[in-house]
């Protein structure tokens, strides 16, 4: 055998790699069980490389740099689902086990990575990432080192940041730098069993909870203060940093902004930290969403010389936990009769209505505000099916490209100036594909209602001639003083425009 073979087999490290990811919205009804995150992303042993290698994952990334790196990965699980409400107690302690099942079969271990979102709340446990990190490091050896990721949204909190030796968050959003991130964690678990030292921490904690909308790394005011970030990064003396601008959806004491700077000297990193969060503190008031009421909303949309205008229903973001059957912005478009109009809406009991009038058929039912009673009423429609069929597709364009998208039975209506699109699966509205794989064509529209904060923008901004944000009700508002928080720490911006934000 050749030296070089052999010494890399003995510089071997035995790394266990597991996680869990779940962005919790306390405010939607429906809870997540296991079927839930086995519906969505659920791979383990084995089953969790053939998964994700090649993908831009957290797991993909680490797998893609983990034998340059000598790192031998120990596979536990992955375990994700779809933003929607509270984690159940049953969900939460089976996925526990299951890792801890797993790092228990893995034999001697030197170190762990675990890929986390940062946002899961589940019931009985509202900082359900810090239980399972610190669960997993107490079935580590004393001194194996752990590196934990987490997701732009993170509710960070002092007990995750404790739970780890170092942390690493995504800098983007819409998110595209997982596998870069879990490269990075890989690359820094790798420093600290070479280095056998750990980095000092600093982190942060702001009364300060941006709506999602406001929190796109491209845009002001937060593109400036991540090029901050990103040159603290380069300096030598800093092993990584990160800013994770929180989740508000979730009424959990460590609710906000976190920031986090992690370098060689503990002075150092407070001093940075402080910089960090002294900018954030100071520009909060950039971060006010831009919202117009729906009838304002939607006067302006059909007044505009050409379309397609987005209206943007953030409020009822399919992606963000809500149920994307909420009838405002419709029941607006109805009433002041606009023409060329698109409204996307999950509605399986609608479909079944759609069906008994068959295809051409003239259809008379309420649609959408069936999910709960946060999202607008039931809409009486009447109209004629245009189509009605099972529809799948793959994802084109540049945001989750390639996943497979399954609508299930989807039935279109065609009503005075109104399309109503029904599907028995919530569409998520990343692409314009889900539009044109039912026979609409996005570019003839005058107005499209989105369901969604801003992942929708990739794909619809290239012909969309306008696009406004309308305030409605719903578990995903950008205007979070329509939510009644019971439980935080203490006053938070911009819920209280008052609130002080006291350093350390
Ligand atoms: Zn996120």
């Amino acid at each position: 055998m050749p030296a070089g073979l052999l010494v890399c087999f003995f510089m071997d490290q035995r790394i266990f790699i597991t996680g869990i990811w779940h962005e919790t919205n306390t405010f939607a009804a429906p809870r997540t069980d296991l079927a839930a995150f086995e519906a969505y992303q659920y791979a383990e042993g084995e089953a969790l490389f053939e998964r994700f290698a090649g993908t831009n994952t957290e797991v993909g990334g680490a797998l893609s740099v983990a034998a340059d790196l000598d790192l031998r990965l120990l596979p536990g699980l992955f375990a994700g689902a779809v933003p929607s409400g509270l984690v159940t107690r049953a969900a939460y302690d089976a996925l526990l086990w299951r890792s801890l099942g797993r790092l228990a079969e893995a034999g001697p271990v030197d170190g762990a990575l675990v890929h986390l979102h940062g946002a899961c709340v589940a019931e009985g446990h509202d900082q359900a990432d810090a239980d399972f990190l610190a669960a997993i490091r107490d079935g580590l050896p004393a001194g194996a080192p752990l590196v934990a990721t987490f997701d732009l949204h993170a509710n960070l909190s002092p007990e995750l940041i404790a739970a780890a030796d170092l942390l690493v968050g995504y800098d983007t959003y819409p998110h595209h730098d997982m596998g870069a991130r879990g490269a990075e964690a890989a690359a820094l678990l790798h420093r600290l069993l070479s280095e056998g030292r750990r980095p000092a921490k600093a982190f942060r904690k702001l009364p300060f909870a941006p709506s999602p909308q406001m929190q796109v790394t491209d845009d002001p005011p937060v593109v400036e203060i991540m090029a901050r970030l990103r040159a603290m990064e380069a300096r030598d003396d800093v092993w990584t940093a990160s800013i994770a601008w929180g989740f508000p959806y979730a009424d959990v004491g460590h609710l906000g902004v976190g920031v986090l700077v992690q370098a060689d000297e503990q002075v150092e990193a407070d001093g940075l930290a402080d910089q960090l969060a002294d900018e954030i503190w100071s520009r909060r008031a950039a971060f006010q969403a831009p919202l117009l009421p729906v009838g304002e909303a939607v006067r302006q949309a059909m007044a505009a010389p050409a379309g397609p205008v987005m209206l943007a229903d953030v409020a009822d973001n399919a992606g963000g936990g809500a149920p994307g059957d909420g009838t405002v912005i419709l029941a607006e478009l109805l009433a002041q009769s606009a023409r060329d109009a698109v409204v996307v809406l999950w509605d399986p009991a609608a479909i079944a209505a759609a069906r008994e009038a068959g295809l051409g058929g003239r259809f008379d039912a309420p649609v959408g505000g069936k999910a709960d009673d946060l999202h607008g009423e039931a809409v009486d429609l009447a109209g004629e099916v245009v189509f009605l069929e099972d529809v799948s597709y793959r994802r084109g364009g540049n945001y989750m490209t390639g996943q497979r998208v399954d609508l299930g039975a989807v039935a279109v209506i065609a009503a005075t100036g109104v399309t109503v699109m029904l599907t028995s699966e919530k569409a998520l509205p990343f692409d314009v594909d889900h539009l044109r794989a039912a026979g609409i064509q996005p570019e003839g529209q005058r107005i499209i209602v989105v369901k969604s904060a801003i992942a929708w923008r990739a794909h619809f901004r290239p012909f969309a001639q306008d696009e406004i944000y309308v305030d409605t009700p719903g578990v995903c508002a950008s205007n979070l003083g329509r939510f009644d928080y019971s439980r935080l720490a203490g006053p938070i911006y911009p819920l209280d425009p008052a609130a002080e934000y006291l350093k350390g």
